[in-house]
């Protein structure tokens, strides 16, 4: 009855998918939202499955605050089910989309979709799951490196997960009573279908990403399920309100 829950956004593919692969493989059971890829997110949970561990998946447009109440409901409801509430240990606000259309390009409505997801979402997301969440549990917010190094395209996307980072900062010393850490991952260029897949597909900008990291490759899905993972063990859990960039050393 020990065993601890993560919840993960946006996770029936990519860096939350493999986030929860590697959290399972740790002893961690999941509770992962899918967009609307029913098919992505049962493959994961039989996947977590066969690691051992207990997985259950629920829709959600991480986008809409309106459905966030009923979310947290459906969230209760699973935790009573399944496990008990106080086991609810992680949440890792992942979701997220890449539109780099540069400053100029970006339309209002681009504006608004990146910050429905990016900011509102979050903000609301964890608002709404935070009674549900146990006192010592951790919050991570999944940020980029490109608040720190302007690539162009990414002003509008780059400006949101800014914003995520000054909100975790905030929930850190507002959680603190309650022993809860916030951390901020800052994630490199990893390859995943982020971006319509740019990173993976684009050969000139994954040669020209990999020869400004020191370690000279872009990402993998694993390096930062693995940092992720490693975050949330016991023994980094004097580690708060922190952006910790994992990016190989990227544009350093
Ligand atoms: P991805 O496209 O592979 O996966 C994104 C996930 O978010 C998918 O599961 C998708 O269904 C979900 N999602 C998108 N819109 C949603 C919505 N409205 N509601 C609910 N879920 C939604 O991309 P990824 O690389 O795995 O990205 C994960 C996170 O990492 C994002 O927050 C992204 O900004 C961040 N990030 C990615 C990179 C990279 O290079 N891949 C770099 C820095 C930061």
């Amino acid at each position: 009855m020990n065993t601890k829950i993560a919840l993960i956004t946006g996770a029936s593919r990519g860096l939350g998918k493999n986030t929860a692969l590697q959290l399972a493989a740790s002893g961690v059971d999941i509770i992962l939202t899918y967009h609307s890829r029913t098919d992505e997110a049962a493959t994961v949970v039989a996947q977590i499955e066969a690691l051992g561990r207990k997985a259950v998946a629920l829709q959600l447009d991480a986008g809409q605050c309106a459905q966030f109440s009923d979310f947290a409901s459906r969230v209760e409801a699973a935790l009573e089910q399944h496990w008990q509430r106080s086991q609810f240990n992680f949440l890792i606000n992942n979701a997220g989309i890449g539109i780099h259309t540069g400053f100029i390009k970006t339309t209002e409505a681009q504006f608004d979709q990146l910050m429905n997801l990016h900011v509102k979402g979050v903000f609301f997301l964890t608002q709404q799951l935070l009674p549900l969440l146990a006192d010592q549990g951790r919050i991570i917010n999944v940020s980029t490196g490109l608040t720190r190094f302007a690539l162009p395209g990414f002003a509008a996307y780059a400006t949101m997960k800014g914003a995520v980072e000054v909100l975790s900062r905030y929930l850190a010393k507002e959680l603190g009573e309650r022993g809860i850490r916030v951390n901020v991952i800052a994630p490199g260029a990893i390859e995943t279908d982020f971006g319509g897949g740019a990173v993976r597909d684009n050969e000139q900008l994954n040669q020209f990403i990999a020869n400004q990291t020191a370690l000279g490759r872009v990402g993998l899905p694993d390096d930062i399920g693995g940092a992720i993972t490693a975050l949330l063990h016991d023994q980094s859990g004097w580690i708060n309100a922190q952006r910790i960039e994992v990016s190989g050393g990227m544009f350093v």
